[in-house]
């Protein structure tokens, strides 16, 4: 049964400020969608995912016993919708999203929407808030979509009842002129995820636990931390919200998918792109003395991270308990800058889109 969502506009809409001031997740649009779940209600509709609607932007009613509120039983999503110079809106690959949050779900014992209501609430949503979505070069709408356990009950077992819900923010371009390079500090003492745990779980308490981490980094001039993993220290994992790609001695290398990091949609598109251009990637495990040695070497020619919000964010230098190792000339290498344009270009509509990642959608 497809499923109809039902639309109550708002009566204020606000205005939409500058692109130059978007930032990120600063500004939210004028309405949300929202569908329920209910596993332990009497009537059947409310059994499975009903009463899909778009509703002015506000604050959500929630039990304070909610599941969510103790345990954490959340996933989100993140996606963007880009306007292209022809003025058509996409989304990129957004049945990934879908995939990872059903994914997220087993994991968490919480149950999704199926993959139609899913992309119907999307591109819904696109359409209520079209005004929204920028037209400005490097600009997108932000699409936030999230699921969380509601039934009120504080013995420790998954939720009944669900929420599925999506916000919407305009963000601005990460970069000014071409792509910026960032420094990254190698986390030697927290860690973000273990073997058997949520790592590969797009869900807040994967955040609540990076937090520290990251504050600390901050304060000490970086703008992320490169996890290792939990059991050696030694091993690269990812790099805050990014996937973290190498080029060293000559060839491109990023972590496998174990269960600690997090399948990223721009990971699995940059390994495409570079099968593609015949510069396959190896994903396996990367020491943290791999990467020295290439340093030493003068080999370590280029260090980028792969994310929704940045694309490619080239990384110019690494900081290992205090000691700095400088990636290539310490500024934006080859490989990063041909890979940001390739991906820019097919979300945007400029570049043919052999993969079919791009879903265009009426606004
Ligand atoms: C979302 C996220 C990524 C990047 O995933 P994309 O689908 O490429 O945006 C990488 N690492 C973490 C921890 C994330 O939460």
């Amino acid at each position: 049964m497809k499923p109809s969502i039902t639309v109550e506009k708002t009566k204020s809409a606000k205005t939409i400020p500058a692109a130059k001031d978007f930032g990120f997740g600063r500004f939210f649009s004028d309405h949300m969608a929202l569908a329920d779940f209910s596993k332990s209600d009497a009537t059947e509709t409310a059994r499975s995912w009903n009463s899909a609607r778009i509703v002015p932007y506000g604050p959500i009613p929630l039990d304070p016993g909610a599941a969510v509120l103790h345990y954490g039983q959340e996933l989100f999503e993140g996606l963007k919708a880009y306007r292209g110079d022809d003025g058509k809106v996409r989304l990129f690959r957004p049945e990934m999203n879908w995939k990872r949050m059903r994914n997220g779900a087993e994991r968490l014992c919480m149950i999704a929407p199926e993959l139609d209501l899913f992309l119907e609430m999307l591109t819904a949503f696109c359409k209520t808030e079209s005004r929204w979505i920028p037209k400005e070069p490097g600009c997108a709408f932000y699409l936030r979509p999230t699921l969380i356990g509601t039934e009120p009950f504080l013995g420790v077992r998954p939720s009944n009842d669900f929420l599925f819900y999506v916000i919407g923010s305009p963000v601005g371009s990460y970069y000014g002129e071409g792509a910026d390079t960032v420094k990254i500090k190698v986390e030697t003492e927290f860690v973000r995820a273990a073997p058997g745990g949520i790592g590969a779980a797009k869900t807040g308490g994967n955040y609540a636990a990076s937090l520290k981490a990251a504050l600390e980094a901050k304060s000490e001039g970086y703008a992320q931390v490169l996890w290792l993993d939990a059991t050696h220290r030694r091993y690269i994992e990812e790099v805050g919200t990014m996937n973290v790609f190498f080029k060293m001695n000559g060839k491109i290398i990023t972590p496998p998918l174990d269960g600690t990091i997090l399948p990223g949609v721009t990971r699995d598109s940059i390994l495409q792109i570079l099968d593609s251009e015949n510069l396959t990637a190896e994903q396996r495990p990367i020491s943290l003395d791999e990467i020295q040695d290439a340093a030493k070497k003068g080999t370590l020619e280029e260090v980028f991270g792969t994310g929704t919000a940045a694309s490619i964010s080239p990384v110019d230098s690494l900081g290992i308990k205090g000691e700095k190792i400088v990636v290539g000339n310490g500024r934006v290498g080859p490989v990063s800058a041909k890979l940001l344009k390739r991906l820019t270009d097919i979300q945007y509509g400029r570049a043919e889109d052999p993969w079919g990642w791009t879903l265009p959608i009426e606004t």
